[in-house]
């Protein structure tokens, strides 16, 4: 995810396209860059870190241009810095190009365009690009005619904005699975990826489709389909959100916003990752420590916080299916307590930030006993994802609410791929890998499914708002997500709430259990779910008020709990990238309806880079 802008028109579009940039430095910020075209010259600035470095520098230069383009990185290929950061561009300077997503087959085009004679000068996917418009315009193509040509050749997603400065009349935009929109001005015409950006020059916008082409003028735009000539009429919409709101994408809270997003977030935690045919996962960032891990004796998962719950299903995984002895430790407890680590260990290391302080200094221990060292990390070129000696990113983009959501689901989807990849090398059957590929494909709309019942989970929220304590209870695959619903309810609502394995109840939790205390169970239908339900049998006996999230052809759970949440049932090892949705949004109601500052709870911090 990233953030795109583009201005054509009368005006000086520099402090039109910082401002845009600041605008969408919420969907990223690990570098920025500014592209624009005057009198057929053109220019470009990039910068490392935030968009304000790039303003202060951009400052000094007093640009003035009427055409131009600018980006907001989120790293997906190639470490956060200043060449990789956009725009990219050929190599006389002439086509800047803006990305946003990732293109599948880059490494091919990339060979493909090499042999060709084109150099390459970053890590990045998106610098194919330029270089293909340049292969094409080269046979005699104009700029519109050479972006398209050159689209049929990308697979993956992207949100694209393009500037020739041998056409300096337009910008051509084009969008799959990237957000684009037009703003359409008065003898000038903006785009961008989201309305925000915009919105301070007009309220005139037009959404893109995938598949659509725009070459854009500055008093008209002209929209085609990737492979037809027709031009398509586009329908102008008046916007009249407040811009406090258009940041949050229209949601009161980016924790909602993130909640949300996750049908997104996980398709795009899987993207270019899943090798049907053979049943397994490619996951460029083991490619050489691979045979080494499926090999490794031991498999060790260190993290804190929700990550370490993410670890925990992720132990449930691979001893299900990789068959490796697997453990899951406190980073924070591993490098106090003398830990045995073996040369032929591998050791997984799991943060959103890839800067969580307690992990890090984990890693920098573990290394020096000798273990392969592996990072599940969000952020691209965070500190965890350089230092370990590889890893995979879970590319759920960048998330603001201080209450993970987003990047659990996500971590959950990487940890089925390692695991897939290992048990693949070992033991698993092609029918067993291509079973849970097929499952795992299925996700986005299952989870899509659970989101529609936000209003149901908000009416639940109001009948808990007031209780002092919880309890979440849950089995096997479903008691990590038991801690996790627990702890996104005390994180943010700052009521006491305690995750436990369904049938530990009796052995101490249950003499807590009055009408005054509500209890979360996890009981979708599967082979633990008879106990489950003796489990629940034993709350309603001490007339405990009981919230069940079930499997949605069960309809003989209702008798026995005051709420249900009905969602879709999957294979088990995936079964908590769904049960774990509607204990957020519980998490997120309660909150709310107390009053709490959601995405900012007290004493929290959204990375913590202190031990
Ligand atoms: N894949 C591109 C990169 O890593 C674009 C990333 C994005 O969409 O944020 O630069």
């Amino acid at each position: 995810m990233c953030g795109i802008v583009g201005y054509i028109g009368n005006k000086n579009c520099v402090p039109i396209l910082i401002n845009g940039l600041k605008r969408l430095e919420y969907r990223g910020y690990d570098s920025a860059g500014i592209g624009i075209v005057n009198n057929g010259h053109s220019d470009v600035i990039k910068r490392k870190g935030k968009v304000s470095i790039l303003e202060k520098d951009i400052e000094k230069l007093n640009l003035n241009s009427n055409l131009g383009i600018a980006h907001t990185r989120w790293a997906t290929h190639g470490v956060p810095n200043e060449t990789n950061a956009h725009p990219h561009f050929n190599s006389d300077k002439s086509i800047f190009v803006i990305h946003n997503g990732i293109i599948e087959n880059y490494q091919t085009l990339r060979k493909g365009l090499q042999k060709f004679g084109y150099q390459f000068i970053t890590q990045t996917d998106s610098e194919v690009i330029p270089h293909l418009i340049d292969s094409f315009i080269k046979q005699g193509y104009n700029l519109f005619n050479a972006v398209r040509a050159s689209l049929g050749e990308l697979e993956g997603t992207y949100g694209l904005a393009i500037i020739y400065s041998k056409e300096p009349d337009k910008l051509v935009v084009a969008r799959k699975g990237s957000p684009l929109v037009l703003g359409v001005g008065d003898g000038e015409n903006f785009v961008a990826s989201d309305v925000s950006a915009i919105i301070a020059h007009t309220k005139q916008v037009v959404y893109l489709e995938d598949g659509e082409v725009v070459e854009v003028f500055k008093d008209h735009f002209v929209t085609k389909n990737l492979d037809e000539d027709g031009e398509i009429e586009k329908e102008v919409h008046q916007i009249s959100m407040t811009l406090d709101e258009l940041d949050k994408g229209g949601y009161q809270h980016f924790m909602l916003k993130e909640i949300m997003e996750q049908p997104d977030s996980v398709c795009n935690s899987m993207r270019g990752r899943i090798l049907f045919d053979e049943g397994t996962a490619k996951l460029g960032g083991l490619e050489n420590v691979a045979k080494q891990l499926a090999e490794s004796k031991r498999i060790i998962i260190s993290a804190c916080g929700t990550s370490w719950h993410s670890g925990m299903v992720g132990e449930y995984m691979l001893e299900q299916f990789a068959r490796i002895p697997t453990e899951v430790e406190y980073a924070s407890e591993f490098r106090y307590r003398n830990p045995i680590v073996n040369k032929d260990d591998a050791i997984l290391f799991i943060s959103q930030s890839g800067e969580t302080a307690d992990t890090l200094a984990a890693l920098r221990e573990a290394k020096i006993r000798g273990a392969l060292c592996l990072g599940i990390c969000n952020v691209v070129g965070s500190s965890i994802a350089r230092e370990t000696h590889g890893g995979v990113y879970t590319h759920a983009g960048p998330e603001i609410g201080v209450a993970s959501t987003k990047a659990f689901t996500s971590q959950l989807i990487v940890l089925a791929l390692i695991t897939l990849l290992i048990a693949r090398k070992r033991d698993m059957s092609l029918v067993d890998g291509q079973a849970i590929v097929k499952e795992l494909e299925m996700l986005p709309d299952k989870i899509s499914k659970i989101l529609k019942m936000n209003k149901q989970i908000e009416e639940i929220a109001g009948k808990f708002k007031d209780a002092k304590n919880f309890l979440y209870l849950g089995r096997g695959y479903n008691f990590p997500v038991a801690l996790e619903g627990a702890l996104k309810l005390k994180e943010i609502s700052y009521i006491h709430a305690e995750g436990y394995p369904a049938a530990e109840m009796k052995h101490g939790p249950i003499a807590l259990i009055d009408d005054n205390m509500p209890a979360v169970f996890i009981a979708p239908k599967d082979s633990t779910y008879e106990k489950i339900i003796s489990n629940i049998e034993e709350v309603r006996a001490r007339k405990g008020r009981i919230i069940a999230i079930a499997s949605e052809d069960d309809d003989s759970i209702d008798r026995l709990v005051d709420y249900s949440i009905k969602i879709p049932d999957t294979i088990r090892m995936l079964m908590p990238v769904l049960t774990v949705i509607p204990l957020q949004l519980l998490a997120y109601h309660i909150a709310v309806k107390k009053g709490l500052n959601v995405d900012q709870p007290r004493n929290l911090a959204k990375s913590v880079t202190v031990e």
